[in-house]
């Protein structure tokens, strides 16, 4: 781009980026309290139970319990965030969530400290982990949804997915061997299940008693859709509604993931204040920062594909198999299936899978950048 940014006064910058070094007179313990709270917080972005958003599945009871990760205590929640990180370096996608799965007598795990099974409680509330009845095989479970959605289980039981292994010397970092032939086909009639809405007869279920375009596969039981978490038979909502995944890559690594639904456009951009929009500030340096509006580009799922809106000030080009073009402001364009709108140099949407624009991917971050060292021994360099 030629020229500077024309800038935008809404002050939208930095969130609070104030940590606890600026209190030196705060004690150890405290510390680290407020540092597992805040890398809780930065695993709890990064689970779901919508396959839209994950990559993979994992049953939480073994994963809490991979001490030799980091020879650290019997039993620690923020191993997920070690794993979260494993299916990052992986994938090479710094926004991809896990589906955590594990039957209720986790909530109640005395190895667990009573703040850690007061989170598990809350995930499970908002639908972020899948609680089935006590006593379930939730490893099983985390099979079946590997089977519907094509994710692979992070597991150390022998079944298809990927193999956990400590990195030697790393401290905690998890590496993902993949194992096997992959996840078995989809047989016709479970995918058909995955075509419709499903609705709990339990209210507010948090699987399958919410409004909204994301939905965890239905269990299986004897051909039937059942809810995983209450064993009920779910009713047929209708169809489901066409969904397109798509991602924002910034420095050429996935940052987030998200989803169009048809009649329901998204706003990205810097900082934008509608329901569902997908906020950039946080993942932008400075610069970026001031190429990027507040409502940068609008997308949405129309019958014949994703349609892309610029309501930028800066302007914003697509990218694609036929060479660069500035966007038409305020017009909606037809987003080809391996087009990407670039919305400054770096800052990229596109549908999720496809190639980046960008030569250089830099490492994803991790989750775990807050987690406290004395729960658990950390991965050094950052890894
Ligand atoms: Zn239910």
């Amino acid at each position: 781009m030629v020229g500077g940014p024309t800038q935008e006064t809404d002050g939208g910058g930095d969130a609070n980026t104030a940590s606890v070094q600026a209190f030196p007179d705060v004690t150890q313990n405290v510390r680290v309290r407020f540092d597992q709270h805040r890398a809780l917080d930065a695993i709890e972005r990064r689970l779901a139970t919508d396959p839209l958003r994950t990559g993979g599945i994992v049953e939480v009871t073994e994963a809490v319990r991979f001490a030799d990760l980091d020879s650290g205590k019997e039993a620690s929640l923020l191993r997920l965030g070690l794993l979260v990180d494993g299916l990052a370096r992986l994938l090479g996608d710094g926004g991809v969530a896990l589906y955590p799965v594990a039957d209720r007598g986790l909530l109640s795990d005395t190895e667990l400290t009573s703040n850690e099974r007061m989170v598990l409680r809350r995930w499970s509330d908002d639908g972020l982990l899948e609680i089935l009845p006590a006593g379930a095989p939730a490893l099983a479970r985390a099979g079946e949804v590997s089977a519907l959605t094509g994710q692979p289980v992070l597991t150390r039981a022998q079944i298809r997915g990927y193999a956990l292994r400590p990195t030697p010397g790393g401290g905690g970092a998890v590496q993902l061997v993949p194992v096997g032939p992959g996840p078995a086909p989809v047989p016709e009639q479970a995918l058909r299940v995955l075509t419709r809405m499903w609705r709990c007869p339990v209210s507010d279920c948090p699987s399958f008693g919410r409004p909204g375009t994301g939905q965890s596969p239905p269990q299986l039981a004897q051909g039937v859709p059942t809810c995983p978490r209450h064993g009920e038979r779910l009713t047929d909502a209708g169809a489901r509604p066409p969904v397109v995944a798509l991602v924002v890559r910034v420095g050429g690594l996935v940052r987030q993931r998200f989803a169009v639904a048809a009649g329901s456009p998204v706003v990205v951009g810097r900082a934008p204040d509608q329901r569902g929009a997908v906020a950039l500030g946080p993942m932008l340096d400075e610069e970026a920062r001031t190429w990027v509006s507040r409502k940068h580009v609008a997308l949405e799922l129309r019958p014949d594909g994703v349609y892309a809106t610029d309501m930028s000030t800066n302007g914003t080009v697509v990218v694609g198999p036929e060479g660069r073009g500035r966007m038409p402001a305020g017009q909606a364009r037809r987003l080809g299936e391996r087009e990407i709108l670039e919305l400054t140099d770096g800052v990229e949407v596109a549908r999720a899978g496809t190639a980046t624009g960008t030569t250089e991917a830099t490492a994803p971050g991790s989750v775990m950048t807050d987690a406290p060292t004395i729960a658990i021994r950390m991965p050094r360099n950052g890894r």
